[in-house]
């Protein structure tokens, strides 16, 4: 007999139930039991059955309430929902049609009735499954799609992050594939495209997950594997690809393909930052010859700091988030309008924000680039930020090691930290501020200019070279202490003024005399560190021979 499938049969009378049990199991269906609503929600959610035979009058939960709980859940596939009841009439009908039954089945239930039915609504249901798999993969290689691969990479990052297995995700992109196309026509570069898809599914597990990410790129997420086994992959696809050929008129053509690896690290924050290690390893591979494979590791290993640079490596994992930190009041509230953040951004030439809830907690970051995202939309002024802002947002503690940080924000593509205390941002740390820490360094001589290189900036940046910078920190130290006095000057004026923004206008002035006490402190903390005298003034002192 075919197996037709999964029904989830919900009714109180157990001899009933029994019977139709049997009717069922005959005619080739599987049956889960329940015998009221509480317990076939408890069988929804575990077995996720594709059709619902439900009786109406049962006890503590029934057949209407359940339905109307059914019809909430967040359920990925439809469910057919038929209801048994001796209500017959209309007005009852209505009301279990709107509590989210497809059908109804008069009560005593008839057995070819109820088959024919069922058989019925196998066909909607195998239908939409049908339309499901055709939305989910791509039309011309059959691979999943983008969204499909998303939600799957969730799962496959839950598990593994519950049951700290490896994930790996290896992004690979067809070289020179604009050539294929422009010489020998679309449909031949539609043809590499299938062939390297296929050479894909070839080479992987059924747990693998392998989708077409854009035009000639794709993407497979490989559970249970570390980087190193799926560098190992990644390279028996690229010799499969290359010892295959495509016809292109009376001749074959070959290509090659390359590959970024990144495995699932402790601090990798979400899946998107997993798809942006394998990016930046992808890139590596064009941008070092093509044809190759390159694993995350490796290139964030040759990134590593040299031993000249040991002093700073020391100083920078002795100094906490909090000393290189800009520092803010708080946070931009999730409910106000994303328009009042668009004139904050500009007024005060910051490009992103932390955003809180009402507790004042961190809740996620809103960029320029996500206010922008929103600007055709009809009066995107008022949106609410928590519609629009990204809640991946990376934060670390005070005392965390400003080492850790940089370490981080080398390695992936957000511009910057929210540091938070209790949960509550009180700073940010972005790449311009560990920049601005390493020209301190810089200007106080614990990081070296080689002559060649201090004639190089010189021509780069005659007005205020480096080299000059460096030789002269106290001058450097006035230049800032200046600032300062201006800063706070403004700052006075516009108080005096009574501004209508003060709020905005206190943090943005407030700010910058921050980092300008943040490059005064950092000066004289790399001259002790570097054991330096700093007494009399005498600014030769300051210079490491
Ligand atoms: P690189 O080696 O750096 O990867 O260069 P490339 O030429 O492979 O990459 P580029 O991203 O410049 O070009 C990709 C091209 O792929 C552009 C686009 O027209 C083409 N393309 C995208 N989707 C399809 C498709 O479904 N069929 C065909 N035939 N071409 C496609
Ligand atoms: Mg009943
Ligand atoms: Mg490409
Ligand atoms: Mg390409």
């Amino acid at each position: 007999m075919v197996e037709k499938g999964t029904i989830l049969l919900v009714e109180d009378d157990r001899a009933m139930s029994r019977l139709i049990r049997k009717w069922l199991e005959c005619d080739g269906w599987n049956v889960l039991m329940a015998e009221d609503g509480q317990q076939a929600m408890e069988l929804v959610t575990e077995h996720q059955p594709n059709i619902v035979v439900t009786d109406w009058d049962m006890p503590i939960v029934d057949g209407l309430e359940f339905c109307r709980w059914l019809r909430k859940q967040p359920v990925k596939k439809f469910v057919y929902v038929m209801m048994m009841t001796v209500r017959a009439s209309p007005p009852e009908q209505v009301e279990g049609l709107n509590a989210g039954a497809d059908a109804f089945l008069k009560k005593p239930v008839d057995r070819t009735e109820l088959l024919a039915k069922l058989d019925a609504a196998k066909r909607i249901v195998s239908f939409e499954h049908e339309l499901t798999e055709q939305a989910n993969s791509d039309s011309l290689t059959g691979l999943s799609t983008r969204p499909l691969f998303s939600e799957r990479m969730e799962v496959e990052w839950n598990r593994a992050d519950r049951h700290h297995i490896p994930l790996s995700l290896v992004m690979l992109d067809i070289d020179y594939f604009k050539r294929v196309n422009d010489t020998h026509g679309h449909p031949v570069g539609d043809e590499v495209i299938k062939m390297v898809a296929k050479t894909l599914c070839e080479t992987c597990r059924a747990s693998d997950l392998v989708c077409r990410y854009g035009g000639e790129e794709f993407a497979a997420l490989l559970p249970e594997t570390d980087e190193h086994h799926a560098i190992q992959w990644a390279e028996r696809i690229r010799d499969a690809v290359r010892e295959k050929s495509v016809a292109a008129g009376d001749r074959r053509i070959n290509v090659t393909v390359s590959f970024g690896v990144a495995q699932r690290l402790a601090d990798t924050a979400n899946g998107h930052s997993l798809i942006d290690l394998a990016d930046q390893a992808l890139l590596v591979a064009k941008r070092t010859g093509r044809d190759r494979v390159v694993g995350y590791r490796t290139i964030s290993a040759s990134n590593a700091p040299s031993a000249d640079a040991a002093p700073t490596i020391d100083l920078l994992a002795r100094i906490p988030a909090r000393d290189v930190m800009t520092t803010i009041v708080a946070g931009i509230g999730q409910d106000e309008f994303v328009g009042r953040a668009a004139k904050y951004f500009l007024r005060f030439r910051i490009n992103s924000a932390p955003v809180v809830d009402e507790e004042g907690k961190l809740v996620g970051v809103l960029s320029e680039k996500d206010v922008m995202s929103i600007m055709l939309c009809p009066k995107w002024w008022e949106t609410r930020i928590r519609d629009v802002m990204k809640t991946d947002v990376v934060s670390y503690t005070a005392d965390t090691s400003a080492l850790a940080i940089y370490e981080f924000l080398c390695r992936v593509a957000i511009r910057g930290v929210v540091i938070v205390d209790d949960g509550r941002p009180t700073g940010v740390i972005s790449r311009g501020s560990i920049l601005r820490w390493f020209t301190n360094c810089l200007a106080v001589g614990i990081v070296k200019i080689p002559d060649a290189d201090a004639d190089a900036l010189r021509e780069i940046r005659p007005e205020r070279d480096l080299a000059d910078f460096q030789v002269n920190p106290i001058e450097s130290l006035l230049a800032a202490v200046n600032a300062m006095g201006s800063e706070s000057a403004e700052l006075q004026q516009r108080l005096r003024a009574n501004a209508t923004d003060l709020l905005p206008c206190i943090v943005g002035g407030a700010s910058r005399i921050q980092e300008l006490v943040n490059d005064v402190l950092a000066c004289s903390r790399v001259a002790n560190e570097t054991q330096l005298a700093v007494d009399s003034g005498d600014s030769s002192e300051w210079l490491v021979d």
